[in-house]
């Protein structure tokens, strides 16, 4: 289960719309919620980019490709595959004057960071990493079946933190036993401790229905829309995790893929102010690790050897993030 949700901010978000439209540029004409000049045609930035773009007007498919896929997408869907990964866009690629349009907001907080982190990363080093179990003490987090999610996350915890020590990273846990903490001392401790990277871990609940795989967040940058609508809307503030915003996207990015290729169906990245990613100082993620409410993924979670595979996929994630970033 996430922790609560961002405050909804519907006058800055009609203030932003406002200014939006009145601007003007090269891709017309403008979706009533994004500038012309916010739109950049996607042959364009294909060509200047070295990758091949193939668009199909009778099944709406867009692919970018080099050698291997790299973007799929519909026309005027959210959902894309980078690399193989589901990722949920800001905004739909839409056709305009004839060719496949997609927005600045998307280039720039989303693809080139995941892309092209050599060029659009500052370079840091990942030594401290820390977890975070969620929830705890009376806040019991999901609870499905008789599975509590509080019980599960501090389980991977433990078990993730063990695995990161061997790996020789230097890990810093917000709680090492059933024990309540607000949501805003989760970050507070990474920033005290000086980590490198924070990780919130959560396994999920549906209300109803099916659900399964693994979801994991990053916090919403500035001016944009929360992939969930759990109450949440576009906010203009930036928050002190905005600071990080590419490094967020793309350690996201890689814990997902490492999840979805090793273990579970790929929900995708998703964006969310979550509290415990807002005031983070260094890159942080929050993992739904699998649904609590599901049949079949609640006796994996409940499983130590399912943890374990869980926990080493989180490592590979890690490393391939470090890989990317490292100074
Ligand atoms: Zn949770």
């Amino acid at each position: 289960m996430p922790p609560r949700p961002e405050a909804f901010s519907s006058v800055m978000t009609l203030l932003w719309l406002f200014l939006s439209v009145a601007q003007g540029g090269r891709c017309a004409p403008a979706m009533p919620d994004l500038a012309p000049r916010e739109w950049v045609p996607l042959p364009e930035w294909a060509k200047e980019n070295g990758l091949k773009l193939t668009w199909s007007k009778r099944d709406e498919s867009i692919v970018l490709t080099n050698q291997t896929d790299i973007l799929s997408s519909k026309m005027d869907s959210l959902s894309a595959e980078i690399k193989g990964v589901n990722v949920w866009l800001f905004k739909p690629i839409t056709m305009r004057n004839g060719q496949p349009c997609i927005s600045l907001l998307d280039l720039g907080a989303t693809i080139r960071p995941i892309l092209f982190p050599g060029r659009n990363l500052t370079r840091i080093s990942v030594k401290t990493i820390c977890l975070d179990p969620g929830h705890g003490g009376k806040d019991t987090g999901g609870v499905a079946g008789g599975y509590v999610e509080k019980r599960y996350t501090l389980l991977l915890a433990k078990e993730l933190g063990r695995q990161l020590r061997a790996a020789q990273f230097k890990i810093v846990l917000t709680r090492r036993k059933d024990k309540f903490l607000e949501l805003e001392e989760r970050p507070a401790v990474a920033n005290q401790h000086r980590a490198d990277l924070f990780i919130s871990l959560h396994f999920n609940v549906a209300p109803q229905g099916e659900a399964r795989g693994v979801e994991v967040y990053c916090l919403t940058p500035a001016a944009t829309s929360s992939t969930n609508t759990r109450g949440e809307a576009a906010n203009m503030a930036p928050v002190p995790g905005n600071r990080q915003d590419p490094q967020n996207v793309l350690l996201a990015y890689e814990l997902q893929k490492s999840l979805v290729n090793k273990l579970s169906a790929d929900r995708g990245l998703r964006r969310a102010r979550f509290a415990v990613l807002r005031t983070a100082t260094m890159p942080a993620v929050l993992i739904e690790g699998g649904f609590l409410s599901d049949s079949v993924e609640q006796k994996k979670i409940a499983d130590p050897k399912y943890r374990t595979r869980l926990a080493q996929a989180i490592v590979q994630g890690v490393l391939a993030f470090r890989h990317a970033v490292q100074s």
